[in-house]
């Protein structure tokens, strides 16, 4: 008889304490099954006292405890390791949206509600809630919370950080903080808040959130621009932020070589130009005036960077057919990728003045050290964020290719590193990069680092071995 699985079946009821293995199976394998941990059992708590009484027996029992929403995550952050000894806590059956307030233009939700089940309560409720990114109809507001995930509003909207203003969470010693306020100003000491944003589960679990809403647009209009260099999609850039302002919410580059690889793969897709260009920019404007207006400044800016020969051409999408085709090309690199083979991903941030330097050094130095390599470079060019990807020369096997892969991720990493970029711009470092990390943070930063955790974690229970 196991006494701490027998009081966690008293705490939240039999059926909810996993320990079938085939049942275990899809919470311990990550979302790109490259690794599949164990566990003594899955929990699924249904209420925050329930997450907090569970906490509080695994505080009792030292059972490390690994959090987990829709289990999306790519970084190795949400599945627990293969000692047989961590339980994982997944939030799934938390998912109430808990209350909708249309004059503070906020919404209280569960940690385990789905991100396309908020984003149809806020279109429900005659709000926009921005946040959106591939895994939405899986992925959780608690996961979204804990990764501070980025997505394709970032430039308008901010990552989910911005579009959170308060926080329900247990602390590793099973109690109950709730600082649900729905509060745009709020001075009144340390931010709890931010501390649990972005921390992957190592410093407590988020149960309930306050997150911000916003008015619906009432046009949006999507462009595909195309042109010779980055440089110019940089110009393109200042031009449209200029032009549109806050109308501006996604601006993606894409090089020709990754719509040569959706085209390949996917031949019912195909580029709307006669001839290809280098580099291709997908622009979003979101308009709170009318179609009518959203056309005429995409038009207007779309006119100034033919003539300033910013853009070589462009193609405005007439109906959200066209727009969701436009959209398709730039969802469907990532699966083309895979398609074409295994490759090696780096999703990385520098600042956005600097881009072209970064890819120009980074492309040449990749070059010199491993000729013949296809680079798959393409990304959320207003944030400064690139896919910054390398598949392997034609003919060279895989998996030869892949077992190079510390190498390959030193070149990119020390030159963004160099740039004063981030190796991690939007999936965090989860189990994944938590060795590479501390290659580029500082003592100083690392300890203090070490020093919250330890602050609020003293017994290392919550996700260890990601982060730190
Ligand atoms: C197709 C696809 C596209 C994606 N696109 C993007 C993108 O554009 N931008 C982006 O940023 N990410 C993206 N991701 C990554 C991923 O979807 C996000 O990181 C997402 O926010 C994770 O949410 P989740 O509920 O699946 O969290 P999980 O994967 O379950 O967990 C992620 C981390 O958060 C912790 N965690 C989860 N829930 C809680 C909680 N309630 N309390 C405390 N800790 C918790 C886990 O322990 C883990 O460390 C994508 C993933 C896929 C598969």
């Amino acid at each position: 008889m196991n006494n701490f699985l027998d009081l966690c079946r008293a705490a939240i009821g039999a059926p909810y304490v996993i320990t079938n293995e085939a049942d275990m199976v899809p919470y311990l394998t990550d979302w790109r099954r490259r690794f599949t941990g164990r566990a003594q059992a899955i929990l699924r708590p249904g209420s925050a006292e329930e997450v907090a009484a569970l906490v509080k027996l695994c505080s009792e029992a030292r059972v490390p405890v690994v959090p987990q929403g829709g289990n999306t995550g790519l970084v190795l952050g949400s599945v627990p390791d293969d000692s047989g000894r961590e339980v994982v806590l997944s939030l799934g059956r938390m998912n109430r949206i808990r209350a909708v307030d249309v004059i503070n233009n906020t919404m209280t939700v569960d940690a385990g509600c789905i991100l396309a089940q908020i984003q149809n309560a806020a279109a429900e409720a005659g709000r926009l809630f921005p946040l959106s990114l591939g895994a939405e109809g899986s992925c959780t507001i608690g996961g979204n919370l804990s990764t501070n995930a980025g997505g394709t509003g970032v430039l308008r909207y901010g990552n989910t950080r911005e579009l959170c203003l308060g926080l329900e969470v247990v602390t590793p010693q099973g109690e109950i903080w709730n600082g649900l306020r729905g509060l745009r100003k709020d001075n009144t000491g340390y931010d709890l808040r931010d501390l649990f944003i972005g921390a992957e589960g190592t410093l407590g679990i988020i149960t309930g959130a306050v997150i911000k809403l916003f008015p619906q647009p009432k046009a949006q209009l999507t462009a595909l621009a195309a042109m010779q260099t980055t440089d110019n999609a940089l110009a393109l850039l200042t031009l449209a932020q200029q032009r549109c302002g806050a109308t501006l919410t996604g601006f993606e580059l894409m090089s020709q070589f990754c719509l040569e690889l959706v085209a390949k793969h996917y031949p019912q897709m195909q580029l709307p130009f006669p001839q290809p260009y280098p580099q291709y920019v997908l622009l979003e404007l979101s308009d709170s005036e009318s179609e009518e207006h959203a056309m005429e400044t995409l038009e207007s800016l779309i006119t100034s960077a033919l003539e300033e020969d910013v853009i070589q051409d462009a193609v405005v999408a007439g109906s959200i057919a066209q727009s969701r085709a436009l959209w398709d090309l730039r969802e469907h690199i990532t699966l083309a990728q895979a398609d074409e083979g295994k490759n090696i991903k780096h999703d990385v941030s520098v600042p956005i003045s600097r881009i072209r330097d970064f890819i120009r050094e980074t492309d040449a130095a990749l070059a010199e050290q491993f000729p013949g390599i296809r680079m798959v470079t393409f990304g959320h060019l207003g944030d400064g964020n690139l896919h910054y990807n390398v598949s392997p020369p034609v003919g060279v096997p895989a998996d030869e290719f892949i077992n190079r892969q510390h190498e390959v991720n030193q070149v990119v990493h020390d030159s963004v590193n160099s740039y004063n970029g981030s190796i991690s711009a939007e999936h965090g470092l989860g189990a994944l990069k938590r060795e590479e990390v501390k290659q580029y943070k500082s003592d100083v930063e690392m300890r203090l680092m070490r020093t919250i955790k330890q602050a609020l974690d003293p017994l290392q229970l919550m996700n260890p071995g990601k982060v730190l």
